[in-house]
């Protein structure tokens, strides 16, 4: 395997995340190969490592003072062996290939694991929503599409949000491929409840990660409530985790944006959660108000090349990142670790390094990788697809107790895989494993395509 793993890294140079998720990966495969050696001689692993197909395309559009601006767009097609690519799209000055590749790549095994039957895709661009006018936004999303239009149908390939991608740039893209293609079809997720949305699409992340952890705190008998919580993010993650973590009764003491992080030690309520809404998704604002507005709140700005995040050094009983890959490093595990951490859930895509991993793992944390914990996202995206295929729309109850039962189902194959091939409550091997399974078997079936 590490000549393998060599030969995929050197085959894609600079590509650190990307080179990150494959190895990490790849570290929870070595019983899985051992016992079945039919992946080894259909080349699984080296298949699935090569996306089908990437489009890198120019994205100009002109701004508000009639400057011409050029960004750069991106569709990775990773995998479509369980069914059509499904994927998110970021908006982000930090987009680049290898991030959107290693977010395809954990995007093919998170969904496989959500037995909604789909594949693997992101894209996105390197355009920055922030501090643009609406209006930038709408010619930015039409001139986006006016491309990704060519590649992308509800048979073949579905996007939805990530970060920097909401309702409103959904909205706008929806709009433009309805416009070029002359059709209505559910080819986005995450589109307005009044026009073929899924109710709690927006809640699903959020929720689901707080699902999964409550099934993951059942094994050891530990239950949410009264327990004190760190989230980081202030996005669409966190703000429904934090939502959740309220209704049970939680007390969360920590948010964040990209300028820095509040602690509060009385612990947000429902009134505090309203004004985070209002700050981020309205006013478009930074967090640092709400230390201004609520008393015995602390803002704390990041300082570049910060060693670690003091986000992560307080106690607390569990932790939910929320914001972007890598926000847990060494240091910031070892913090979490001394604090008493007992339970760390990834609602963002690779929240932790490799080596924050093996520090939890080793102190006996549970940790939750995202490609299982974040899960709930897309879980309600094939829910919407199911719902716009059918022409129905089901209630908020009804989505809400499939959306549970599916984060039940991740979490218990997750375990089961884990024991089944020598990692017991190891939930990232069992994870990666099932995923893996399910998905090589079914490349095996379909032939060398
Ligand atoms: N971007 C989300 C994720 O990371 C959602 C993707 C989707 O709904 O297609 O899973």
């Amino acid at each position: 395997m590490p000549e393998t793993l060599q030969k995929i890294f050197s085959r894609n140079p600079n590509e650190p995340e990307f080179h990150q998720a494959i190895e990490k990966f790849c570290s929870s495969l070595k019983t899985v190969l051992l016992k079945h050696p039919k992946y080894t001689k259909h080349c699984i692993f080296e298949r699935l490592t090569e996306p089908d197909r990437i489009i890198i395309f120019r994205v100009p559009w002109i701004d508000d003072h009639g400057a011409l601006q050029i960004n750069r767009g991106y569709r990775v097609q990773f995998n479509n062996a369980l069914g059509p690519y499904k994927g998110g799209l970021r908006f982000h000055p930090s987009v680049n290939l290898s991030i959107l590749k290693f977010l395809a790549f954990e995007q093919i095994f998170k969904n496989a694991l959500t037995t909604v039957n789909l594949g693997g895709g992101k894209g996105g661009s390197d355009f920055n929503p922030k501090g643009k006018t609406n209006n930038e936004v709408m010619i930015f999303c039409q001139s986006f599409m006016n491309e990704l239009s060519r590649h992308i149908g509800q048979n073949t390939d579905i996007p939805a949000g990530d970060i920097g991608v909401g309702g409103r740039e959904i909205g706008y893209m929806f709009g433009q491929y309805k416009k070029i293609r002359n059709e209505f079809t559910g080819v986005l997720t995450g589109k307005g409840s009044g026009w073929g949305g899924s109710i709690l699409r927006p809640e699903a992340t959020g929720y689901g990660l707080i699902y999964f952890s409550q099934y993951m705190l059942e094994t050891i008998g530990e239950n949410i409530e009264g327990k004190i919580c760190l989230v980081s993010g202030a996005g669409n993650v966190a703000q429904y985790a934090i939502e959740k973590l309220i209704e049970l009764n939680a007390k969360v003491i920590t948010f964040s944006d990209s300028t820095g992080y509040i602690y509060d030690e009385d612990g947000i309520d429902e009134e505090k959660l309203k004004f985070i809404v209002r700050l981020k998704n309205v006013d478009k604002g930074y967090v640092v108000d709400y230390a201004g507005k609520f008393r015995n709140a602390v803002f704390t700005p990041i300082i570049p090349n910060q060693k670690s995040n003091p986000l992560w050094d307080h106690k607390a009983n569990y932790a939910f990142p929320s914001a972007t890959q890598n926000e847990v490093n060494q240091i910031d595990a070892e913090n979490l670790v001394r604090n008493g951490i007992k339970l760390l859930a990834e609602g963002s895509n690779m929240s932790c390094t490799t080596e924050a991993i093996n520090i939890l793992l080793d102190a006996g944390v549970l940790y939750g990788p995202g490609k299982a914990s974040n899960a709930g996202g897309v879980a309600v995206s094939g829910l919407e697809m199911s719902q716009n295929s059918s022409y129905m729309s089901w209630t908020r109850e009804e989505v809400n107790s499939k959306l549970k039962n599916i984060m039940k189902n991740i979490h218990d194959t997750s375990l089961m895989h884990a024991e089944m091939y020598g990692a017991k409550g190891r939930y990232m091997d069992g994870a990666n494993i099932a995923g893996f399974i399910k998905v090589a078997d079914a490349m095996i079936d379909q032939g060398v395509v």
